[in-house]
């Protein structure tokens, strides 16, 4: 697997995201330990990237993006 940059903040609506590499990914459901994470893009574009982390390592992912970085 790629290593990827991985970083954890907050929106500019306070919402908590993650950005992987250039793409930035929002909280989407969250069970037990385990948070799962949509492309920011999603709703938009319907793009289906997502990934699940655990203790703030990713343990899931699938990265493949319908669309280019944002710049
Ligand atoms: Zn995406």
């Amino acid at each position: 697997m790629m290593l990827l940059s991985v970083r954890f903040g907050l929106s500019n609506r306070g919402h908590l995201v993650v950005h992987v590499g250039d793409h930035k990914f929002i909280k989407h459901e969250c069970y037990r330990k385990k948070v799962r994470w949509t492309c920011s893009k999603r709703i938009q574009l319907g793009c289906r990237a997502s990934i699940t982390t655990h203790d703030s390592m990713i343990v899931r992912s699938f990265l493949e993006h319908n669309h280019g970085t944002p710049k």
